[in-house]
């Protein structure tokens, strides 16, 4: 008997295209100081603290703080739309 390492026709990671209505700016999400209210935007990033556009919530150091009130990524919430 063979071992046939072909991939299949039909590939288990294939996306299904435009699933969606269009709408969803990619996938970035934006976080809110449950404190003082300033917002954290994935796609803006915050580059004054050396954090790049597009920079995921969970990618952020878990020691970074919030510049307004100095609160740790604990008391972010997610906003959701
Ligand atoms: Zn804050």
């Amino acid at each position: 008997m063979s071992l046939d390492e072909s991939p299949a026709p039909h590939a288990p990671d294939a996306q299904p295209a435009g699933a969606s209505s269009a709408a969803t700016a990619d996938d970035f999400k934006q976080w809110v100081c449950v404190i003082c209210g300033w917002v954290y935007d994935e796609a803006a990033g915050l580059p004054e603290e050396g954090i790049a556009p597009g920079t995921r919530w969970a990618d952020i150091p878990p020691d970074w703080r919030c510049p307004l009130c100095d609160v740790g990524k604990e008391d972010f919430a997610l906003v959701e739309f």
